[in-house]
């Protein structure tokens, strides 16, 4: 099962993945946004990544909460509250769980938790164009790979080729909620730059655990 390491991995890929794709984010977010997604999540994720130095984690949860408390007030925009609220509620899946260790039921636990959350703070459904559209096939991925008896990698593996997937599944949508919103129509064709960088962080997720 994955510990405080792994998700340390996590946060420290994320930042890597997110910086080198920095300006692919920029550019889905310049077609059906204001153009700074990039910048925001870059921004973000060095954060968690310097705030992380600093930390001595016994539990994968205590490496969440951090990283959600940093991304909830240096990322900014829509983005920054909804990866917050991901976070903070993944840190507290299945009401404490997780543990000082994640196995592939805290695995799914943990990504319905994120998904819960960005559906509560953001009341966006499946199929609106955002990174709902990332998340929740991917809990449901992981949720069917714990249910199948598969490991915690697996599960994790299962989860990040959803996410891919959703994120290029929003590319025929009609943005219903956030900025795309007001493109109506026009945002067809694009793809929605907070699913693209939720499917960044869920591979993160599973290649630190590989
Ligand atoms: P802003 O749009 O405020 O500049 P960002 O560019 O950082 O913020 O983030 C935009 C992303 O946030 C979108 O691509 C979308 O995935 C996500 N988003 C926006 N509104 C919502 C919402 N209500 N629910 C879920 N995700 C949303
Ligand atoms: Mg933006
Ligand atoms: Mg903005």
């Amino acid at each position: 099962s994955l510990g405080p390491a792994w998700a340390m991995d996590w946060m420290e890929r994320a930042r890597a993945a997110v910086s080198a794709n920095r300006i692919e984010l920029l550019d889905l977010d310049r077609a059906i946004g204001d153009g700074d997604h990039g910048e925001n999540m870059d921004r973000g994720f060095t954060a968690v990544a310097a705030k992380l130095t600093t930390l001595a984690p016994q539990s994968a949860a205590e490496v969440l909460k951090t990283a959600a408390t940093t991304l909830m007030s240096t990322v900014g925009g829509a983005a920054g509250p909804l990866y917050g609220t991901a976070f903070l509620r993944a840190s507290k899946a299945g009401d404490g769980a997780l543990g000082n260790t994640v196995d592939a039921a805290g695995v799914a636990s943990l990504l319905e938790a994120a998904v819960e959350g960005i559906q509560a703070r953001g009341k966006a459904e499946q199929g609106e164009k955002t990174m709902v559209d990332a998340w929740l096939p991917a809990a449901q991925a992981a949720r069917a790979a714990a249910d199948e008896g598969r490991g915690p990698v697996e599960a994790l593996r299962a989860a990040a080729d959803a996410a891919a997937q959703g994120a290029v599944d929003t590319e025929p949508l009609i943005a219903t909620k956030g900025r795309a919103s007001y493109l109506g129509r026009r945002s067809v064709g694009h793809r929605d730059p907070g699913a693209q960088s939720s499917s960044l962080l869920l591979l993160a997720a599973a290649e630190a655990a590989e």
